[in-house]
């Protein structure tokens, strides 16, 4: 038989005085009774309404330098931005959504660097994220988006693919061409912050808007609870799907909550058209294709982005935008466009010419493994892609993506012909 409601309480109740007792009796006292005041200490030590300190109270019990991360060891843009200072003055602000600044940065404190990337070290819970923390996002977007001062200067959109030219990459190296962005729905928590309500509602209000696509971009839901583990390895393993929430990255950004409630992926029949749903943002859409037709990759991604912003809109909702910061995305890297092109490419000469390195940086290139950004690299194919998002617009950003992927194949060209190659001169237009 179980214990009567009262006996139960009663048992909860001496446990938290336990704790609570051990809690006071601790080296932290003087600081509890010095805040606090006798006065609360003599309606003894039951919690009550009058005594239970709120999240904001508590944190005030020490100052900022208490809580300063150890970031010595730390190699990430939030790790080389931050200082006391900055820490100082935001540590016990918080946005609307009542997200603070230690929940931003925990996923870059957590992981001090990554084996195959710099990577941000930061997230953002809400659009007003961006706002209340500037102090520390800004210096970290400037340092990610090579120089680009979210203070003074105006990101651009142009998704006109027909001023893509050179599109068309050598498919003996090339084998796959894709092009994706991520985007929020305004008045919703980011991925980090949000509710299971508010993720469920931006499964909803997504679904319901694909539906309208029509043509060659019509498809269908798939939600990833009821799918099976075995045909979410395969589309995973065909590199259709997002990995499990296996990434520190992610998780320790606190991504993984409730797993794998709302997530799910949409795609077109030909798989050529494909959106995630409730992943690392609230939507990523993207456009692949096997081969080198990066121009058609393109065109198909300006084409249904545009439609299903417009059937987003068509429902009352928007994307979150404003001009400065671009399109908001959870991640600070993914900002403005938040485009990233990219091919699957095989340079067997060029890769292990010890120059690559500096050509790909020079050209402002980011090189993954084949498997997604937490994979190493096996063999000699990679994914290359743009690293910007922010300061140039969808064309500029894929013809530098374009441009860069023709010089390396002209390189691995030179290399099997036995002749010398240059590393080129760095793009540097934000920097001063
Ligand atoms: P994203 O930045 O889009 O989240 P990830 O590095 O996390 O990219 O990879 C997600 C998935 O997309 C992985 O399965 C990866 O293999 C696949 N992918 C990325 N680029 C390409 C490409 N050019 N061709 C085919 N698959 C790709
Ligand atoms: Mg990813």
């Amino acid at each position: 038989m179980s214990p009567p409601v009262d006996l139960i309480l009663t048992s909860e109740l001496s446990k938290m005085a336990t704790s609570f007792t051990r809690m006071m009796s601790g080296r932290n006292t003087a600081v509890l009774l010095a805040s606090l005041g006798a006065g609360t200490m003599a309606t003894g030590y039951l919690m009550t309404d009058s005594n239970i300190l709120s999240a904001e109270e508590r944190r005030k019990l020490y100052p900022p330098s208490a809580d300063y991360p150890d970031l010595r060891r730390h190699n990430n843009c939030m790790a080389h931005s931050l200082t006391p200072a900055i820490y100082g003055k935001l540590r016990d602000k918080v946005t609307p959504n009542n997200w603070s600044l230690d929940q931003c940065i925990q996923t870059g404190v957590d992981n001090p660097g990554h084996p195959f990337i710099k990577t941000v070290g930061m997230v953002a819970g809400d659009e007003e994220s961006y706002e209340v923390f500037a102090d520390i996002f800004d210096p970290v977007i400037k340092d990610r988006h090579n120089g680009y001062d979210p203070k003074t200067m105006k990101h651009p959109t142009d998704l006109d693919a027909s001023k893509v030219t050179n599109g068309m990459f050598d498919e003996k190296y090339v084998l796959s061409s894709r092009v994706r962005t991520g985007r929020s729905i305004r008045g919703l928590s980011l991925p980090p912050c949000c509710s299971r309500s508010e993720r469920r509602e931006v499964e909803r209000v997504t679904v319901q808007a694909l539906a309208g696509l029509k043509g060659d971009l019509a498809g269908r839901y798939y939600s990833l609870g009821d799918m099976t583990e075995k045909e979410q390895q395969q589309l995973i393993d065909e590199h259709f799907l997002f990995d499990k929430p296996v990434s520190p990255l992610l998780t320790s950004a606190f991504m993984a909550r409730d797993w794998p409630d709302a997530r799910g992926i949409w795609h077109n029949n030909e798989k050529t058209f494909l959106i995630w749903v409730n992943e690392e943002d609230h939507t990523r859409v993207i456009s692949m294709e096997k081969g080198g037709n990066m121009k058609r990759v393109f065109e198909r991604f300006c084409r249904g982005l545009q439609q299903v912003e417009k059937l987003i809109q068509e429902r009352g909702w928007e994307f979150m935008w404003n001009e400065r910061l671009g399109y908001i995305l959870t991640c600070p890297s993914n900002l403005g466009t938040g485009l990233r092109a990219g091919v699957h490419i095989r340079l067997p000469n060029l890769s292990k010419d010890p120059r690559f390195g500096k050509i790909l940086d020079n050209m402002r290139l980011q090189k993954r493994g084949t498997g997604g950004v937490d994979s190493a690299t096996t063999g000699d194919t990679f994914d290359i892609s743009n690293n910007d998002r922010l300061g140039k617009s969808e064309v500029e950003l894929v013809q530098l993506l374009v441009d860069g992927v023709n010089y390396l194949i002209d390189c691995e060209k030179k290399l099997e012909r036995g002749q010398d190659i240059k590393v080129p001169s760095p793009i540097t237009q934000f920097r001063k």
